[in-house]
């Protein structure tokens, strides 16, 4: 486990801390997949503000102007930081959900197919992004998202997740020099 905040001496305390409010679900939502539920996380208090601000420190003063959330846990911390930035919220939503014209992107999940699609003006070309989600896996979704969010001409600052599953190598899928911070590493 490791953390990437802006307070280095706290860093092991904080994630010993957040990680105890992590649940692991075996077998959710397939045989053979460790879920990490961060239900517990977002129902308490003192947890879901420490990991928030955790979240938003490296990207304090960094210009972000949106920040772009991956339905549906991503909307939660997502939405926190916008507000902890100073930046507005944009929604990355699943296929179908959106009501204006959209942008999407077609990715591969472990099983099977899955979109992603965003308002086509939800963002001013130019632009600085910062995108947001709860885990990384494979690292699938976060490429999507990388991608579509640059397909509206928005420069992509880098992305932060609560959870990164390091066995899952979902890291070596992101752009190399594109800043991908997490906060908690099993
Ligand atoms: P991936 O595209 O494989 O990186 O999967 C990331 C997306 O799937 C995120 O939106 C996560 O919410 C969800 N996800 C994948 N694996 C897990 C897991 N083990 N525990 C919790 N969420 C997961």
């Amino acid at each position: 486990m490791n953390a990437t905040s802006a307070h280095a001496e706290t860093d092991a305390n904080l994630c010993a801390r957040l990680s105890a409010h992590v649940r692991d679900v075996p077998d959710f939502p397939r045989a053979g997949v460790l879920f990490k539920d961060i239900t517990p996380l977002l129902a308490n208090a003192q947890a879901f503000r420490d990991c928030v601000d955790a979240l938003a420190a490296p990207w304090l003063g960094a210009g972000i102007h949106a920040v772009c959330g991956i339905e549906a846990r991503g909307f939660i911390f997502g939405a926190a930081l916008a507000h902890a930035l100073g930046a507005g919220f944009v929604p990355l939503r699943k296929g179908g959900k959106l009501p204006a014209a959209t942008r999407g992107a077609d990715f591969q999940l472990e099983y099977g197919q899955a979109r992603l699609e965003v308002h086509a003006d939800a963002m001013a070309p130019g632009a600085r992004a910062l995108i947001v989600d709860d885990v990384l896996a494979t690292g699938g979704t976060l490429l999507a998202a990388f991608e579509l969010v640059q397909s509206l001409g928005v420069q992509v600052a880098g992305a932060s997740v609560v959870v990164e599953l390091d066995f899952l190598h979902g890291r070596a899928r992101w752009p190399t020099g594109m800043p991908l911070h997490s906060l908690l590493r099993y």
